[in-house]
């Protein structure tokens, strides 16, 4: 039995306050949102991560992003707003159904963006720049 609370949603067996829904992709609220408005976009199929979902879908979920983001930023006024998704656990990935989160964004919130740190020396960073880049050729 499959006990992920994001297919549920989208097998009509838990609620949720749907946004938008196609034949693969479903947006709805975020239940304990960062910001209200806080929306989740999700493939309607269960994949754990990005690693995991086919380019077809993946395309797919991230033209419903943006235009459920559109909706978001003109619907409720807003002057930016977070794109974002948490992969695995230690990313902070607690629902393990792969989801974007659009978090509207105002200037009283009181969110951190991400800590900026330095690499020691520009061999440092080359070695970062290598690891990555050769699995891309
Ligand atoms: P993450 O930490 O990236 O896995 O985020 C999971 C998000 O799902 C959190 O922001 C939760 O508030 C949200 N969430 C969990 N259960 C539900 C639910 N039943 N309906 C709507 N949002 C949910
Ligand atoms: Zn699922």
């Amino acid at each position: 039995m499959n006990d992920c609370i994001f297919c549920k949603i989208v097998e009509g067996n838990a609620p949720s306050n749907k946004i938008y829904e196609d034949d693969n992709i479903l947006a709805f609220l975020d239940v304990n949102p960062t910001v209200k408005g806080h929306a989740l976009v999700i493939p309607k199929k269960h994949f754990e991560t990005i690693l995991d979902i086919d380019d077809e879908t993946l395309k797919e979920l991230i033209i419903v992003t943006k235009r459920v983001s559109k909706a978001i930023y003109d619907g409720l006024g807003l002057e930016g707003f977070s794109i974002g998704t948490n992969q695995f656990e230690i990313g902070g990935q607690v629902v393990p159904h792969l989801h974007i989160h659009i978090v509207p964004r105002n200037k009283e919130d009181g969110i951190e963006n991400w800590p900026r740190k330095k690499y020691v020396s520009d061999d440092e960073k080359k070695e970062f720049q290598d690891k990555i880049t050769r699995l891309l050729k």
